[in-house]
């Protein structure tokens, strides 16, 4: 089984080839990443350059409506429903709205705020018997969240990148639970210890 690739390597910041065809290869790249999606127990999505491919597929797996994991190929946003794209919120054990942190498998223990759109339609492909078959869905809180986070693995594009734009800080958590913003500096003593 293939490792999850963790950052900097260099392959997180490729861009991904279209898929055009559904071969051995692509067959592949679905089963090790649906099984190291599987391995890492809180993943939730995982794309092709995370486990070293640079094709256009992810998978998503225990979110609407990708409950038991579906493989996504050439993915697209469609429409965005001419909505901002904003911190998305969640409700913590108190019922406490705050902000929902975003992680990532390249980045262990390190999340941070994201902005994204709640609600957007998608399209993409899905192998049923070597072909590639269009769907389409409008995807909504989690769902989007996530099909927004891998599809920017699919362009190089990755959590941090959106956090330095928006002035934001990555965040870990200590061993209570408790929440800690990082520095850039602090982060990059983090990430050399991958
Ligand atoms: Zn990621």
């Amino acid at each position: 089984m293939k490792r999850i690739v963790v950052y900097p390597e260099p392959i997180l910041r490729e861009k991904c080839l279209a898929v055009t065809s559904w071969e051995k290869n692509e067959e592949e790249t679905k089963k090790e990443l649906l099984q190291a999606l599987e391995k890492s127990k809180i993943g939730i999505g995982l794309a092709a350059p995370q486990i070293g491919e640079k094709e256009r597929i992810f998978v998503i797996k225990g979110v609407h409506p990708f409950h038991h994991g579906r493989v996504l190929v050439n993915p697209e946003i469609v429409d965005n429903f001419d909505e901002e794209k904003v911190y998305p919120l969640m409700e913590d054990e108190e019922g406490n709205r705050e902000e929902f942190l975003e992680g990532c498998l390249s980045f262990p223990d390190i999340y941070g705020p994201v902005k994204r759109w709640l609600r957007i339609k998608a399209r993409w492909y899905e192998p049923r018997q070597g072909e590639l078959v269009e769907t389409e869905a409008v995807l909504e809180g989690l769902g989007a969240i996530v099909f927004q986070h891998e599809l920017d693995h699919l362009e190089g594009i990755l959590f941090i990148d959106h956090l330095k734009e928006e002035g934001r800080l990555p965040v870990v958590f200590d061993k209570e639970g408790k929440k800690r913003t990082l520095s850039w500096k602090e982060f990059e003593a983090k990430v050399s210890s991958f």
